[in-house]
């Protein structure tokens, strides 16, 4: 992590320390006052709802060797003494000094964007990277403007490679990222449909996410999903003069510079063969732990970026089969009567649902599979023929029950029930209600699998049934 001195520390996030000793060291860095450890320098960030300034002596009493501190904030009479760095904003500082951290290392740093697969994505290539290099990776889904720079701040001088993920909203955000952490390769998962009311279209989005090639290393990779029609346009539309790195496309279709042959799709795990530009690789057979065939489009990604960065195809496919993935992503468990339990709760969205219609309707052991939703939010103006068209989507795949939780499944319900007279879905007004009625039907015979937009708390669902 971080270690500077304060005048150094004050050079770099562009604040003022005079009047304090400049060789105060700080270690680390700390946004949260109960989590301060001794010697770090804490950042009261101001936010909707609290202002970290309120919270600065306590952060002083838990250790913190050094605060920043809003200029436009008044300074209480006790923390006079306290060494301090005045800045105009605190959280504009906390983004400079991590800027000028990673200017200062030789780590090498992977940013991952893309409307759905980042966090996956990033443990993934963690993982394969892990056997060659030292690696840092993201905690959890840290990839805003403050968790991105507090990320850069935990790297070691000795940190190898560095792979970040990069969460956005709205246009301008990853842009702000891709500048702070200057990524030596990108890679774009897939363009969904999650933020459509502040980005308008998936045209929108794609745009959004391509900003992350105004922070790219002029001799760096760009790896784009292939498979999206929008994004690979988009990409030819740019000029040369914007392009000075490589660009590679990735994707289950053959036309992209790396694609798979499937081998085999289990319930647990997926086999594939590796092709770059249409040639077989010595990456054959290769296991994947995380099942789905959108897990294997991002296992693409982790490979192609692994192979810039010179790893093996052996310790490749080492890396993919011991990875570890942030749960409730396609979590296997066990239900009410032994019934086989998918919990995909993280989040839900049009091309995420999609890919976890696909992947139930794959599993073809079981005697009946279910699929319970919850609403998909932040979908604008288009929800309503969103969900209308994820009931069609059920319709055309061999679901044999849907049920529905949420306002806006009421369409997806109504829809699925319209286009095929044999099939069963319902819809329910209360979570305990659904389960109610699962339970009556499920047997160890039946597999289920779980999904909803955060908002929609579906893993209640999961929890309920998990109990029996
Ligand atoms: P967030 O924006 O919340 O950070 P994320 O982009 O990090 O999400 P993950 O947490 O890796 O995404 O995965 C979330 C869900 O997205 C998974 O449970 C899965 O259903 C779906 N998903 C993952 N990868 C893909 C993909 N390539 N295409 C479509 N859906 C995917
Ligand atoms: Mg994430």
């Amino acid at each position: 992590m971080i270690k500077r001195t304060l005048k150094q520390v004050a050079e770099m996030c562009g604040g003022n320390s005079r009047g304090f000793e400049p060789t105060t060291i700080i270690e680390g860095v700390a946004i949260d006052s109960r989590s301060v450890r001794p010697g770090q320098l804490f950042v009261p960030i101001v936010g909707e709802r609290f202002d970290g300034h309120q919270f600065a002596k306590q952060a002083m009493e838990q250790g913190a060797s050094a605060m920043l501190w809003q200029a436009n904030r008044s300074l209480p009479e006790e923390l006079t003494t306290i060494p301090r760095i005045l800045v105009k904003d605190t959280l504009i500082a906390l983004q400079q000094l991590a800027k000028a951290y990673r200017s200062e290392l030789m780590t090498r740093v992977i940013g991952v964007t893309g409307s759905n697969g980042k966090t996956t994505t990033k443990d993934l290539l963690a993982a394969v990277l892990a056997t060659v290099y030292d690696v840092h990776k993201t905690e959890g889904n840290l990839n805003n403007e403050i968790g991105l720079p507090l990320t850069i701040l935990q790297l070691a001088e000795e940190t190898e490679v560095a792979v970040l993920e990069m969460g956005m909203s709205e246009f301008g955000e990853i842009e702000l990222l891709s500048n702070i952490a200057q990524p030596d390769a990108a890679i774009i998962t897939n363009i969904g449909e999650s933020h459509m009311v502040s980005l308008g279209s998936r045209a929108g989005i794609a745009k959004a996410k391509l900003e992350i090639i105004t922070g790219l290393n002029e001799q760096g990779l760009l790896l784009i999903n292939g498979d999206d029609d929008i994004l690979t346009q988009q990409m030819q539309e740019k000029s040369i003069d914007e392009m000075t790195f490589d660009t590679r496309t990735f994707g289950l279709l053959s036309h992209n510079d790396w694609s798979a042959a499937i081998v085999a799709l289990a319930e647990d795990k997926s086999e594939f063969n590796v092709y770059y530009n249409g040639e077989s690789s010595s990456l054959e057979n290769v296991v994947l732990k995380v099942p789905g065939k959108h897990n294997i489009s991002n296992a693409l990604a982790v490979i192609a970026a692994a192979r810039f960065f010179g790893v093996s195809a052996e310790k490749i496919k080492q890396g993919l089969l011991t990875a570890q993935i942030t749960g409730m992503r396609i979590e296997s468990t066990l239900a009410f009567n032994g019934a086989k339990l998918f919990n995909d709760c993280y989040n839900a969205s049009p091309s995420s649902v999609k890919a976890a219609i696909d992947y139930v309707a794959g599993l073809s052991n079981y005697k009946r599979r279910f699929v319970v939703l919850g609403d998909m939010l932040d979908l604008g103006e288009q929800e309503r023929n969103m969900h209308e068209e994820i009931g069609e989507y059920v319709v055309n795949h061999p679901i044999d029950v849907l049920l529905g939780y949420g306002p806006l499944t009421v369409e997806t319900i109504r829809v699925a029930n319209e286009g095929k007279a044999s099939s069963t879905a319902y819809h329910f007004q209360q979570k305990e209600q659904l389960v109610d009625w699962l339970k009556q039907q499920l047997t160890a015979e039946d597999v289920v699998l779980v999904k909803g937009s955060r908002g929609m708390q579906m893993e209640e669902v999961v929890t309920l049934l998990e109990k029996g």
